[in-house]
This record gives structure tokens, C-alpha cells and sequence, in this order.
């Protein structure tokens, strides 16, 4: 039985007629490339190793390129190693697109978050087809297939090869790819989750999926230096702001050399700050070589989403979201205290 058939919630995200014109797309093997955003995540490698698992067993040629790097702590991942950075290889990243007839976009709504690589898809006339769960995703492709109650892209993918009838071809390597996804922009399935996210989880594990051994590889992947890290982070760099439930942790060049930082290792410092009590937003700024980075997350009805995007030329989703700002950390750092006391008033929200 297809398992959104015996599903009571209904999100009607793509027709029938839509997948029915995917499938027929799908119905011949060709040369297809699934894309994702820079700075990779969990869900975004997960779903890409996903969904290029499957369209293998359609007996498609599948390539599938990031802008840059996956983090390390995913390496134990199948498939991990072949997927092309165009950082490192802009060649064959070029080489694969200009190839392709078909593009997926996995995880991402705008070609801003895939730099330089969107300028080739501007010149490619490939078929492409978007999946993702980010509001407001922008009219980049044939298909968009847009879920923004969806736990991850990852179940979107589990959702689509069901919707096209193809749960069976699902195994434990896709599962585990699946899985990998859906607890990381879950936070082990602490947020983003609605009842069809387990209904995934259980078809995943009685695919085979070793959940246990996922959480532990995952959640357990810190070295030293992360939680001296946190330490420092915690201990010198945070600001609480009890008074409107807000706290901040911010990072400056000198941290980043002093503790020999790199970009993934800061990875969920910014969810500490919401395990204090009366904390309903938090802030992690950072000062990046050229420009500020900051993460938002929030609880409930806060909306970093709407804040992300007004003060931060950014985006992302209700309670996780993140932008850039050109200019001084300390300026931001500003905007931010200027800006906390209207978040719990909810003028802005
Ligand atoms: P993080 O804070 O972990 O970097 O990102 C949290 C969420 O915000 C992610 O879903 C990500 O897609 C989104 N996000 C982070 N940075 C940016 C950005 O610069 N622009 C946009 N549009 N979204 C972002
Ligand atoms: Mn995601």
C-alpha cells in the first residue's frame, strides 16, 4: 500500500497530473543532476544521496554537485566521496550541468543560495524540478514542489518516490540517507515534526534503517575542540536578555584563529541559548572572513524567518533562520539589541 494513502493529514503539494508528467520525465534513463545549497547539511546531503540512490535504480546516470564541502562528520555516509564540489572541481561541475537534461534542486528556493553555480543553470535548458521545504521558494523551476510544513527535504524525497509509486525501490542505503536528513533539521526530532514525519521513520525502519547507530554517529560526533569551543561560547560570548527572552552568543575573527575555527565546527551553538528558561529567541553572530553571518532561531510563534529576511537579507524558516550582513560586527550586534525589545512586543513578528 502507498503510505500516504492511509494518511490522514493531506497536503496537496504537487497533482497527481505534475507527478504523473515526472514520471514520464523519469521514464528513460538520462544524464541527471541533483544540486543542493552551499555549506551543506545534514538534509541537504541526506536528501541528494537519497534521491540520487534512487534515480541510479531507474537506471539514470546521476551526478550530484554542492558549491562547497560537506561537513566532516558525514563522511561515513555511502556515496559521500563522489559527489562533486565545485569549489574543488569547477570543471566537472560544469561539465555535469552542461551534460544534464534533468536538474533536481534539493533543500534550496533561490539560486542566491547556490552562488556561483546558479549562474550555469541560468544557460542550461535542462528540465528542473525544485524540492524543498523553505518558504517563499522562487519560480526557478518546471516543477516546484514546495512543502514548508515538511520536517526536511529528506521526507519530501521519501514523500515524492512514494507519490510516484516507487516505495518499494526505497532500501536501507536510501533509507539511511533519508533518516540522516530527517533527524538533523529535526534535532533528533525535537522541532519541524508533524505525524507523517514518523509515519517516514517507521517505514524507514522496517526498511532496515539502524536509527540507533544514526543518532549516536551524528549526535555524538564532537572532537575536544567543539566542546572547548562551546565553553568559550558559553562562558564569555553569551548575553542574556531575560527581561524580553532573548539571548545572543556572538564570535570575532580573533575566536575564530584563537580556537582554529572552521565554518562547521560552530554548528548548533545556537541552539544552547533556548535550553535557558524564559528564552524564546536566540542569535549566534559570527564574524566570517568577508561578512557577518548570523543564525537565528526562535520558539513557537516567533518569527526569525520575517526578521531574517528584514534585517538580514536573508531567510529561512519560521523558527530557524539566518543571514548575512556586509559591514562591522559590532554593528550588527547593535541592530540585533536595537531590534530584541519589538520581537516580544511582536511588532515585527
Ligand atoms: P543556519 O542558521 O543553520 O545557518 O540556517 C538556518 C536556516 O536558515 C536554514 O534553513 C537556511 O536555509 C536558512 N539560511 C541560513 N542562512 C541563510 C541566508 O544567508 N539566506 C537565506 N535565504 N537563508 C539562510
Ligand atoms: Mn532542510
Amino acid at each position: 500500500m502507498k503510505i500516504s494513502n492511509y494518511l490522514s493529514f493531506s497536503h496537496l503539494i504537487t497533482s497527481m497530473t505534475e507527478i504523473q508528467q515526472i514520471k514520464a520525465l523519469l521514464s528513460s534513463p538520462k544524464d541527471v543532476v541533483i544540486l543542493s545549497h552551499r555549506n551543506p547539511d545534514g538534509d541537504a546531503i541526506g536528501s541528494s544521496l537519497a534521491l540520487g540512490y534512487f534515480l541510479k535504480k531507474l537506471m539514470h546516470s546521476v551526478t550530484i554537485v554542492f558549491p562547497s564541502e560537506c561537513p566532516p562528520m558525514f563522511d561515513f555516509l555511502e556515496g559521500i566521496n563522489d559527489i562533486i564540489i565545485y569549489d574543488l572541481d569547477q570543471l566537472a561541475a560544469k561539465n555535469a550541468i552542461t551534460k544534464s537534461k534533468l536538474i533536481f534542486f534539493l533543500d534550496f528556493n533561490s539560486l542566491e543560495r547556490i552562488d556561483r553555480v546558479g549562474e550555469m543553470i541560468h544557460s542550461s535548458d535542462s528540465d528542473k524540478i525544485m524540492i524543498d521545504h523553505h518558504i517563499d521558494p522562487e519560480p526557478i523551476a518546471d516543477f516546484i514542489i514546495s512543502d514548508t510544513e515538511a520536517s526536511s527535504t529528506s521526507e519530501m524525497v521519501f514523500k515524492f518516490i512514494d507519490d510516484l509509486g516507487w516505495t518499494n525501490k526505497i532500501d536501507s542505503r536510501i533509507g539511511t540517507s533519508i533518516f540522516t536528513g530527517i533527524i538533523t533539521d529535526t534535532g533528533s526530532f525535537k522541532y519541524n515534526t508533524r505525524s507523517y514525519t514518523y509515519t517516514v521513520c517507521s517505514a524507514l525502519k522496517e526498511k532496515g534503517v539502524d536509527d540507533y547507530s544514526l543518532q549516536d554517529r551524528i549526535f555524538n560526533a564532537l572532537n575536544e575542540k567543539h566542546l572547548r569551543l562551546l565553553g568559550h561560547c558559553l562562558a564569555n560570548r553569551m548575553e542574556v536578555n531575560l527581561e524580553h527572552g532573548a539571548a545572543m552568543i556572538y564570535l570575532t575573527k580573533v575566536d575564530y584563529k584563537d580556537f582554529g575555527i572552521s565554518r562547521g565546527d560552530t554548528e548548533g551553538i545556537v541552539n544552547y541559548m533556548l535550553m535557558i528558561k524564559g528564552i524564546e529567541v536566540a542569535a549566534f553572530i559570527t564574524e566570517q572572513p568577508s561578512i557577518i553571518k548570523i543564525s537565528l532561531r526562535s520558539k513557537g510563534d516567533i518569527n526569525v524567518q520575517t526578521l531574517a529576511s528584514t534585517l538580514f537579507n536573508g531567510g529561512g524558516h519560521r523558527n530557524a533562520s539566518g543571514g548575512s550582513y556586509n559591514g562591522k560586527l559590532e554593528d550588527v550586534i547593535q541592530k540585533w539589541k536595537d531590534v530584541v525589545p519589538s520581537i516580544i512586543t511582536k511588532e515585527i513578528v
